[in-house]
């Protein structure tokens, strides 16, 4: 039996990246809408064949409890509305699929938790890259002990970002880069690496005079220092493109570039002086087909997904220690 999802927010991801997908996964379906826009509804309702009794607007949205048709409830929102749909979603009896970052703090990110567990329903955040395939092989390629031991972790993200956007106001995204793009930085450190930081670094870099930056931070750079000895020395802009990973232990490096796109994935392999692209078959299920099934399987299986609840607020802790070590000045310890 599919999943069966209601989408929540018809923004840009949800309508070019997550809807289309649903016609390639064999353990998803998408059956319901919420939006505050009367029109996408119309428009997205008529093309993907959702009768208007299951188009929903954020007036109506708690009524989807009493549709037997969504099991599942995906939140495309702006980053401060993830805690409170997710959490409706949970009362109402759904699982809940939300979009990273989880939430715009660790506090909201631990309520999401609880309103999930006490719904006795699962709750999993849309971390698309650990459903990737090259990314799946290099978490595989390091625990297999191809590079020895780990040493370091490089990973950079970014973007140029445009102005005019709620991700540049504080209020709605929580933070500038970091909880856009540099999370996924944060993420492949985490997963590459595979145990926690004990302790985080970190150095802002903001031209407060950039009309993008009144609010939130352009650049943001830190270090993470794992219990093994490992570092990971971690980039995340607003002001400048960059998209790869490389991880290097004492007998090899692995990297890709683009890390963590939507498409055009590409990994080298550096054992013995010399350095090979890595070329896996063609990926079937793509990310966001892995990653919308990974719900479904994991209700099927009775366990929890990959990329809980658990993994989103470990994020956001970690998120918290990088700008409180930025601010303070000072290399912040993680007990
Ligand atoms: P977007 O601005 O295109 O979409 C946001 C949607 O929320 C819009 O449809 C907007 O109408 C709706 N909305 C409802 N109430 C709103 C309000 N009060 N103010 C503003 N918008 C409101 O943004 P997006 O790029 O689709 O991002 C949505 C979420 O998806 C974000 O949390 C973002 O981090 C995440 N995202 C993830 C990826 C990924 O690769 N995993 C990529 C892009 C975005």
């Amino acid at each position: 039996k599919p999943m069966r999802y209601a989408v929540v927010g018809l923004g840009s991801y949800a309508v070019n990246q997550i809807m289309p997908q649903f016609a390639n996964s064999a353990h998803s379906k998408l059956t319901a809408l919420v939006s505050g826009t009367p029109a996408k509804l119309e428009k997205y309702g008529a093309l993907y064949g959702i009768p208007r009794s299951h188009r929903y607007s954020y007036a109506t949205y708690d009524s989807i409890r009493n549709n037997p048709d969504i099991d599942a409830v995906y939140v495309v929102l702006p980053n401060n509305m993830h805690a409170e749909y997710s959490i409706r979603a949970s009362q109402a009896g759904k699982h809940v699929m939300c979009e990273k970052p989880m939430s715009v703090s660790s506090a909201e990110a631990e309520a999401m938790i609880a309103a999930a567990h006490k719904a006795g329903r699962k709750l999993m955040i849309g971390y698309r890259s650990q459903f990737e395939q090259y990314n799946r092989h290099g978490i595989d390629v390091v625990k297999q002990g191809v590079l020895g031991p780990v040493r370091l972790i490089t990973a950079q993200t970014g973007f140029n970002a445009s102005p005019n956007q709620w991700r540049l106001e504080k209020a709605m995204a929580g933070g500038g880069s970091l909880m856009d793009i540099g999370i996924y930085s944060l993420q492949a450190a985490r997963y590459l690496a595979g145990e926690e930081p004990v302790a985080v670094t970190a150095m802002e870099s903001t031209d407060r005079h950039d009309p993008r930056f009144r609010e939130v931070e352009d650049r943001i750079d830190f270090l993470l220092r794992f219990p093994s000895g490992a570092i990971a020395n971690c980039v995340s802009s607003y002001s400048s493109g960059h998209n790869n990973w490389r991880v290097t232990g004492t007998k090899g490096w692995l990297g890709m570039e683009p890390a963590t796109g939507y498409d055009g994935h590409r990994m080298w392999l550096n054992k013995d002086w010399k350095t090979q692209e890595v070329l896996l078959p063609a990926g079937h299920p793509n990310q966001w087909v892995g990653q919308l099934d990974e719900l479904a399987l994991s209700v099927a299986q009775g366990r929890e997904p990959i990329a809980s609840g658990q993994e989103g607020l470990r994020d956001m802790r970690l998120v918290e220690a990088i700008y409180q070590s930025a601010r303070e000045g000072r290399t912040v310890q993680l007990t």
